[in-house]
């Protein structure tokens, strides 16, 4: 497994590996570190549709916009490299600060306000643009043909498939399904920092959702009564505070607020950020009929 640690690096590895057969399908995976059985699950998916698989880690310092967060962001870059050689990854790129912004702070801005006015996009201000930045970047450095996300991180799934696709870029974009632990709480790096006691209050996230699901199987159709009955089933631990609980359509993420918009449907989306003690964790799942 090769590890990059450079722009020129990681392009001359990509062009090595084109030039000895220009048909190589090459397949990125971006994360930030510290990861988990959700990020393999990606690097399969990758592996699955082609024949090298580059993950890059960097914590992207601009699509954060509380400096706190970024700063408890965990890491474990030894660890991540052991994950990834066991995973077959083929090479590694883990770029400096210095690497991605070598012209200093973005200039460039990019945004998607039909996709980004609601959910994530409205309380975390700027993260959007921060994304779209670092992936489009990646798309240049790296030119890849296909790139695997996570549908945890739904919103951020649909935005950059829509600003990939506007843009032309030639990646296909592909969504890999959530992992979750056994309790069914979606894994993410920030788990790390819940305790005990607040991950059994993290764990009410996956069952709210789940119950609202079952509550439109057995008929109810009223998009405030199951917004309430999630969030209320949320707040019920008492570390939890809920930043929104939303259900919306999945591919234009418009809000569902009204009875007549769920009536005629077989599914929609939930989409759910909480504070968990001091932790923002955040679910995403399509809730169906059948
Ligand atoms: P992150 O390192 O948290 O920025 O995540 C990197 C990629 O892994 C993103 O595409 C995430 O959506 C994806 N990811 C994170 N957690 C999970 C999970 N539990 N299941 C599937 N994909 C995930």
């Amino acid at each position: 497994m090769l590890i990059c640690r450079t722009r020129e690096e990681i392009q001359k590895t990509v062009n090595s590996v084109r030039s000895q057969n220009k048909e190589t399908a090459v397949s990125l995976v971006p994360t930030m570190g510290y990861l988990h059985e959700g990020h393999l699950s990606l690097i399969r998916e990758a592996r699955k549709i082609s024949d090298y698989v580059i993950v890059y880690i960097f914590v992207n310092r601009i699509q954060f916009n509380n400096q706190d967060d970024f700063k408890n962001y965990p890491s474990d870059e030894e660890n991540d490299l052991i994950l990834c050689r066991n995973a077959e990854v083929d090479a590694v790129y883990i770029p400096t600060e210095k690497d991605i912004f070598a012209y200093g702070e973005p200039f460039l801005k990019m945004s998607l306000p039909n996709l980004t006015k609601e959910l994530c996009g409205k309380f975390r201000p700027g993260h959007f643009e921060g994304v779209l930045y670092i992936i489009a970047k990646m798309y240049n450095i790296i030119r890849p043909d296909a790139a695997v996300f996570g549908k945890k991180d739904y919103q951020q799934f649909i935005v950059i498939r829509r600003m990939t696709e506007e843009l032309n870029f030639p990646v296909n974009v592909v969504g890999a399904e959530t992992i979750r632990e056994k309790s069914g709480l979606a894994m993410s790096s920030r788990n790390a920092r819940l305790s005990e006691k607040a991950k059994e209050h993290a764990i009410l996230i996956f069952r709210a959702i789940k119950i609202v699901e079952q509550q439109f199987k057995n008929g109810e159709e009223n998009p405030i009564v199951l917004r309430e009955i999630g969030a209320d089933i949320i707040r019920s631990g008492s570390l939890n505070s809920v930043e929104y609980f939303e259900l919306a359509d999945p591919d234009t993420l418009e809000l569902i607020n009204q009875t007549v918009e769920l009536q005629n449907r077989v599914s929609f989306l939930v989409s759910t950020a909480v504070h968990c003690d001091g932790v923002r964790l955040i679910d995403n799942y399509i809730c169906s009929r059948k």
